[in-house]
């Protein structure tokens, strides 16, 4: 079999895969900031990564998948600016941050659940890593990479370019950044605005501190992932992944701080998703097109005409390529809703079909153009199409339009399962009791048809009832002259 090609950020190529400590595999992904809701810029990542976790163990190696928990240090406007997201969230509501931290992480783990994620091996949190973070800002600046300024502590970029490049992985250059980086409010403390923070000394209206030998005060959003990273990966582990938005800063922060400390870089394969639009546009909480993963899976939302299942969620995302754009859109989710029913549908056809003595179809090359498809830089959409060509095979030997033999049936269950299932993460929501969010809907809305029939019959006494009952369980019933419609609460 062909060796599983990545495409490295980095060095802007695919790369044969090969793993620094074989079978063992380090991989680490940036994992959310937990203030708000899992959105749908959370579900990619978590799908691209759970796509390569999945297959690299399958095709054998241990994985230890380290996917990080942000709860401190991640401050608005940019990175080193302005107040603390979860701060600013744990003061308008009253709550200790911390409140808001185990709030969102177990909702985010709740919608990666529903999703078919699997729980990385380990889930670190930044605020549990403070210590292994101010060992990090102590060696740049022993290195001399870093320099102190009323409390604070900034990465010299300037100093660090001369030596090694910043800009290696974005493909961006020092004058051109200099150029377009004005001075913002409070950065008098840098030498440079392009410097970044290491340590940050806090405001007094900042909630979440910790001393360290500067002040008391909290790392720069840089430091936990290069801190964590090499706390449960090693000085050089294998790969590092995340959003295409993370490349710049974040990542290339990363990199400065990882040779900054220790001489040389961390990562050996970079690998970023692309990003998701909605109706092709950017997502946005100001463009009224932020739509949350629990605003999907019940169709609350003024811009969904349904209610999603989450598997239709990661089918829909798997249909392309994850370096390739999305964009969402309710005919395209319908559509992936249609696509993903069809696999099934055949899946569950395959299971009933009698063996033939011989086959009219060809199936012996499926596994191998799967395998093909998932070498080539994960290219999902290719496995889909294949898994596609097999429904088909499928269906015409239920029709008795096709045979397929005892060993070849054989081998189509094996492959569909193992790549529609275990490799894509596809779970079968109708044999699991099905999206409970759009049965119950479903349900209310069969009962407002039952109620219209009995209007219609002048069948007063059945009308009243049904509305009144579920008026009293707490519907908000609205007749239109299509019919009716319900809110709930
Ligand atoms: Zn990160």
């Amino acid at each position: 079999m062909d060796p599983l090609i990545i495409y490295n950020t980095l060095t802007r190529r695919k790369e044969p895969f090969k793993p620094l400590h074989a079978p063992h595999v380090g991989m680490y992904v940036c994992g959310p900031t937990v203030y708000g809701d899992a959105h749908l810029g959370h579900a990619r990542p978590a799908i691209t990564f759970d796509l390569l976790f999945r297959y690299l163990k399958h095709l054998g190696y241990k994985v230890r998948y380290v996917r990080n928990i942000t709860d401190v240090g991640h401050l608005e406007h940019d990175a080193d600016e302005g107040e603390d997201k979860i701060a600013k969230k744990a003061r308008l509501e009253q709550l200790e941050p911390m409140e808001v931290v185990q709030y969102y992480t177990l909702r985010y783990h709740h919608a990666m659940e529903a999703l078919n994620v699997l729980p990385p091996s380990i889930e670190p949190h930044a605020s549990g890593h403070i210590i292994e973070q101010i060992e990090l800002v102590k060696q740049i600046l022993a290195n001399g990479y870093a320099y102190e300024s009323q409390g604070s502590v900034y990465f010299d970029v300037e100093k660090y370019n001369k030596e090694h490049r910043y800009g290696i992985l974005s493909g961006r250059n020092i004058e051109d950044m200099l150029k377009t980086t004005r001075a913002l409010d409070g950065t008098e403390e840098k030498r440079n605005p392009i410097d970044f923070a290491l340590w940050k000394c806090a405001q007094p209206e900042h909630i979440m501190r910790w001393p360290s030998p500067w002040s008391n005060g909290f790392p720069g959003w840089h430091c936990e992932c290069t801190a964590m990273g090499r706390k449960y990966l090693g000085n050089h582990f294998d790969i590092h992944g995340g959003g295409m938005d993370l490349i710049f800063p974040h990542h290339e922060c990363e990199i400065a701080q990882a040779v900054a400390s220790q001489g040389d870089e961390m990562v050996h394969y970079w690998m970023h998703n692309n990003m998701i639009t909605i109706n092709g546009q950017k997502m946005g909480k100001s463009l009224g097109n932020f739509i949350t993963l629990d605003q999907f899976f019940t169709g609350d939302h003024a811009s969904l005409t349904q209610a999603y299942a989450p598997m239709t969620i990661r089918f829909f995302i798997l249909q392309a390529h994850y370096r390739s754009t999305v964009d969402f859109s309710n005919e395209a989710l319908q559509a992936a809703e249609k696509g993903l029913a069809r696999l099934m549908e055949a899946y569950s056809h395959l299971q009933k079909i009698q063996p033939a003595a011989t086959s009219s179809v060809a199936v012996k090359e499926l596994r191998a153009k799967c395998y093909e498809a998932m070498n080539d830089d994960l290219n999902s959409p290719i496995v889909i199409s294949h898994l596609f060509d097999a429904a088909r095979a499928i269906n015409a030997a239920k029709d008795g339009k096709a045979t397929l033999s005892a060993a070849d049936l054989q081998e189509l269950k094996e492959t569909f399962h193992l790549f529609l299932f275990e490799i894509l993460g596809m779970k079968d929501e109708a044999a699991a009791g099905g999206n409970s969010y759009e049965a119950f809907g479903k349900a209310v809305d069969l009962l407002l048809a039952i109620r219209q029939q009995a209007k219609a019959n002048k069948d007063w006494a059945t009308s009243d009832k049904i509305r009144n009952e579920l008026t009293a369980l707490g519907f908000k019933i609205k007749d239109t002259k299509e019919g009716a419609e319900w809110t709930l609460g």
